[in-house]
């Protein structure tokens, strides 16, 4: 029986009655990952599941201020619907808002009756389609970093950092956390049931870090996708800020999104494994690491997608800045951590806070692939430190950079979808057109006062 026949919606109305719930908050990722939603009385969840709940097209194609970009198949196409239908099996209780539960939608375009092509969830779900093709089960593990910031009217952008204390790297209490944000985060986080481990203070004052435990792809990414929006959302209700960009303060290192990543096979057994082989890491693994270090360039403009993005790589920032892969090496791009046997794994240290979840996980999945259909092979691991140009190639600098190198990358584009990414990189140009118009106060500080 599927999560829209009649009777199974009827038991989850009688659950969620019966545990006072008399609101359902039905989310789906735009592009850039974040939220879009509506709240739908319990009543009315039937008719929802039925028929769908009509959002405008260009929900996809809506920048973080509010203007609609020029995407193919919205503005050009008289501003169309999509129709997002309640995935029940996904169902959770929201802690801090009672009587709301929340689930996420499937997204569909009414004209095709297929997936709209903009859908991360759907993107995902085709790469791991073709995965499993070729016996594949990615297991996926996120790590995310993010700050918390005050409200400061006399601060140049309006918000302060929550902390700005040094020193206080890799720490859990008030030492670095006079208002125990973390520990009431991670409570409220377990409540909701996604998978949330543990947490603690990251290296720089008023930047956290909390991990997930592993799971399927698609489950790890809808659980990363939901973490990050229940974050910021508790801050919101503490009148705060906590902001997943990339590297939002001069004076401190950025926030990474960095993906654990293995395989089962169909016996659910860890393929990354090989004891007999160099490293305790199969062919496979082999195979897979080296297609992600191929890809890379490409890769950047989904694991790092914003015009800010570029900001945290760099020399010595624990964030990378070159391709290339070591053996517990956390100056390496792709780190491959000590456990082996079943616990092999990659851990991908690429992506930054503001990537969304699901374009990261799908395009560091299809590297992976490409790589082991290709039977590629890496170069040797970095040995020492890193950060050395001499070493390794260095990794686009810019988003521009990033999206040439996604549309150059035919074999990776290939299994993306021609119509995602044509409308993906059409939105993204539109970002870094606005900006370059954009005067900074960088060009006021530099120029205004000596030229
Ligand atoms: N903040 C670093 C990054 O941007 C990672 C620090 C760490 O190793 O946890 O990736
Ligand atoms: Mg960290």
């Amino acid at each position: 029986m599927s999560a829209t026949d009649t009777p199974t919606v009827s038991r989850h109305m009688e659950r969620l009655a019966a545990e006072g719930i008399d609101v359902v908050r039905v989310t789906y990722p735009d592009l850039i990952g974040t939220e879009r939603a509506r709240d739908v009385l319990l009543d009315h969840l039937p008719s929802a599941v039925e028929h769908g709940l009509a959002f405008c097209r260009a929900v996809y194609h809506t920048s973080p201020q509010g203007d609609t970009v020029a995407v193919p198949g919205g503005l050009d196409a008289g501003l169309p619907d999509i129709r997002v239908v309640p995935d029940l099996g996904t169902l959770t209780a929201l802690p801090w808002e009672p009587g709301v539960a929340t689930c996420l939608g499937d997204v569909t375009d009414p004209a095709t009756g297929q997936p709209a092509p903009e859908s991360p969830r759907d993107l995902l779900r085709t790469v791991l389609d073709r995965c499993a093709e070729h016996g594949l089960r990615p297991v996926v593990g996120p790590e995310l970093e993010y700050f918390l910031c005050d409200a400061d009217p006399a601060a140049a952008r309006g918000w302060r950092r929550y902390s700005d204390a040094d020193g206080v790297v890799y720490t859990a209490g008030l030492r670095a956390d006079p208002d125990n944000h973390l520990l009431r985060t991670l409570r409220l986080l377990a409540a909701m049931d996604i998978g949330v481990s543990s947490g603690n203070h990251e290296y720089d004052g008023a930047q956290f870090e909390i991990n997930l435990t592993h799971s399927d792809a698609m489950d790890a990414a809808d659980r990363a996708f939901r973490f990050k929006s229940a974050v910021k959302e508790l801050a919101r209700r503490e009148g705060r800020l906590a902001t997943f960009m990339a590297k939002p303060f001069n004076e401190a290192g950025g926030s990474g999104f960095h993906l654990h990543l293995s395989c089962l096979d169909a016996d659910g057994d860890n393929v990354f494994a090989d004891p007999a082989a160099p490293h305790g890491l199969s062919a496979t693994a082999r195979h897979a690491m080296a297609g992600i270090l191929a890809h890379a360039p490409a890769l950047t403009a989904l694991a790092n997608p914003t015009v800010n993005s570029y900001k945290r790589f760099g020399p010595d920032t624990l964030a990378p800045w070159l391709i290339d892969w070591g053996l517990d090496n956390r100056s390496a791009m792709l780190r491959v951590p000590p456990e082996r046997g079943p616990a092999s794994r990659f851990e991908l240290r690429l992506g930054d806070a503001s990537a969304n979840p699901y374009l990261l996980v799908a395009g560091t999945v299809a590297a992976a692939l490409l790589g082991v259909l290709a039977g590629e092979e890496p170069p040797a691991p970095l040995e020492g430190y890193g950060y050395d140009a001499a070493r390794s190639p260095v990794l686009p600098m810019s988003l521009t950079a990033a999206l040439d190198a996604l549309e150059a990358d035919t074999a990776l584009t290939g299994l993306l979808g021609k119509d995602f990414t044509a409308s993906y990189v059409a939105y993204k140009r539109d970002e870094v057109a606005r900006f370059h118009r954009h005067v900074t106060d960088w060009e006021f500080t530099e120029y205004a006062y000596h030229l």
